[in-house]
């Protein structure tokens, strides 16, 4: 079969691309290295939806932040994933840094975001932990927060259910060009290919073009903190930004978690690890912010890696590659903008390439999630009446159902790993991180997938947690 369109790499840009093309007859392919969708930067975040004040005036990150910020309301609504917008502040603690403040709030105006500068009396009346010795914060009201995860796995379950097909452990290391056809690792034929590879895209793009960018990897390390019940940060909290970026943030999650940090080191494009000497780095820039960080509340670290491109803006253009698109270089504000990334694309430059039109039945919407725990008791009795496997809580932690589970797997993106359950339900996610509920977990997704349990995997193949038998059968 030729493709009209094949999408190298489902983190969020590929994600929304192939959510963004499956409102038009084509037929679109995505190409996924890793086994799920959304497993790389876009997973290992901030999870901030950033209003727009930071990005330098007239660049495409700008343009695309604000716009992308805009679309999060209805997108959200549409593919049932956790959106507040909580605002954010960034915090001024001394002169220089004030000036700082009055650069971002012009910064903010040329790019159409609404801010205030707040007196320190201001900010204590609406985040009351910040330090004594803040001088002046930025306030924008239009940030927010949001489940990256979902957003991911929601957005490629919308595509599929319109047509998209998803192919996963499937690792772009061969195209060729022939006849205006490019035929990728031999297997797949498409007119027009999207490299969206996140760290890897100056690779795919070397593979049919000369070299133009390069991507650096950066990596950020974060504490995650569980959700308590004491009061704490109801705002993102950033520093004043930097050369080497946003700096360290303390921000809320849309699941009640807490994120501290993330730190910005170059390194190489493997390196997800987290050392120590960093994160106590992390942790003395976020206690600038706020004195008492409940860090005994840490449930684990982890790291993500920023695609640098070296030409300091998203690369999001026809390549000298005629039909081959590069959007590359999506580092932060990539959350925020990659909706609007995926409409640019599609509605400046794919149409260009192919005619566009409207399927009749496309849907915007995917069935909504039960969430177990959010019901009422009367909610929950109701449920458990229909289907008692809602009654029974195999996540102790995060309160999640057998219900819910055979629910997501019933899904057209379903999980097929242990990680990939965690990010669609978060099971595992909470205080014990799957010490009690991992056994019972793989159980489920083998007695599903009907494969011995150890084929299923934490991860990505050969990311084995069983493998033989101690004794018996089972
Ligand atoms: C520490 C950190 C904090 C951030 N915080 C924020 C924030 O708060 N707000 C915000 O807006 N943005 C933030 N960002 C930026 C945002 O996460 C990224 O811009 C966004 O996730 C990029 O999405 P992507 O799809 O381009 O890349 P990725 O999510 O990395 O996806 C690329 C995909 O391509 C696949 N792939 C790679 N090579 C191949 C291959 N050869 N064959 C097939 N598939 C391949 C990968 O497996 C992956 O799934 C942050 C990023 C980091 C790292």
């Amino acid at each position: 079969m030729t493709y009209d369109v094949a999408i190298i790499g489902a983190g969020i840009v590929g994600c929304f691309l192939a959510r963004e093309l499956s409102q038009y007859n084509l037929n679109v392919i995505v190409l996924e290295k890793d086994n799920d969708v959304g497993n790389e930067a876009s997973m290992a975040n901030s999870a901030i939806v950033h209003s727009g004040y930071d990005p330098i005036e007239n660049t495409l990150k700008a343009k695309l932040n604000v716009l992308g910020n805009a679309m999060f309301d209805k997108i959200c609504e549409e593919l049932d994933v956790k959106f507040s917008r909580i605002g954010s502040l960034t915090l001024a603690f001394n002169e220089k840094e004030v000036e700082t403040l009055k650069m971002l709030q012009q910064r903010a105006f040329n790019n159409g975001v609404d801010v205030e500068i707040l007196t320190y009396e201001q900010i204590k009346q609406i985040e009351p932990f910040v330090n004594e010795n803040v001088k002046a914060g930025l306030y924008a009201k239009t940030a927010g927060i949001v489940d990256p995860f979902n957003l991911c796995i929601h957005a490629m379950e919308n595509a599929i259910d319109n047509g998209v097909t998803l192919i996963l452990n499937e690792n772009i290391n061969k195209i060729i060009k022939e006849n205006d056809l490019f035929i990728l690792n031999n297997k797949y034929q498409s007119k027009v290919v999207i490299n969206c590879a996140g760290i890897n895209a100056d690779e795919i793009n070397n593979l049919v073009n000369k070299e133009t960018f390069k991507i650096i990897s950066r990596k950020g390390q974060y504490y995650v903190l569980n959700h308590f019940k004491d009061e704490f940060v109801k705002h993102t909290l950033f520093m004043v930004p930097s050369d080497k970026g946003k700096g360290v943030l303390i921000s809320p999650t849309t699941s009640g978690n807490y994120l501290i940090g993330p730190s910005a080191e170059e390194t190489n494009k493997f390196s997800k690890s987290t050392d120590l000497k960093t994160l106590d780095e992390v942790a003395k820039q976020a206690n600038l912010m706020v004195d008492k960080i409940p860090y005994y509340q840490t449930i684990r670290t982890f790291a993500g890696l920023r695609a640098t491109p070296s030409t300091h803006d998203f690369i999001i253009q026809e390549s000298d590659t005629k039909n081959f698109i590069n959007v590359a270089g999506i580092e932060s504000p990539g959350l925020t903008s990659s909706p609007a990334i995926a409409k640019m694309v599609v509605e400046e430059i794919i149409s260009k390439m192919l005619p566009l039109t409207k399927k009749e039945n496309y849907n915007p919407k995917i069935k909504k999630y039960i969430k177990i725990k959010e019901l009422t008791l009367d909610e929950k009795k109701k449920m458990f009446a229909i289907d008692k496997d809602y009654g029974t809580i195999i996540c102790k932690c995060e309160q999640v159902s057998l219900g819910e589970i055979k629910d997501c797997l019933s899904r057209s993106c379903p999980p097929h790993s242990i990680k990939a359950l965690k990010k669609r339900l978060r099971v595992g996610f909470g205080k014990c991180q799957g010490g009690m509920c991992q056994a019972e977990a793989l159980s489920v997704l083998a007695k599903f997938y009907k494969v011995d349990k150890k084929d299923i995997m934490y991860d990505n193949l050969n990311s084995y947690i069983l493998y033989s038998k101690t004794k018996g059968e089972n």
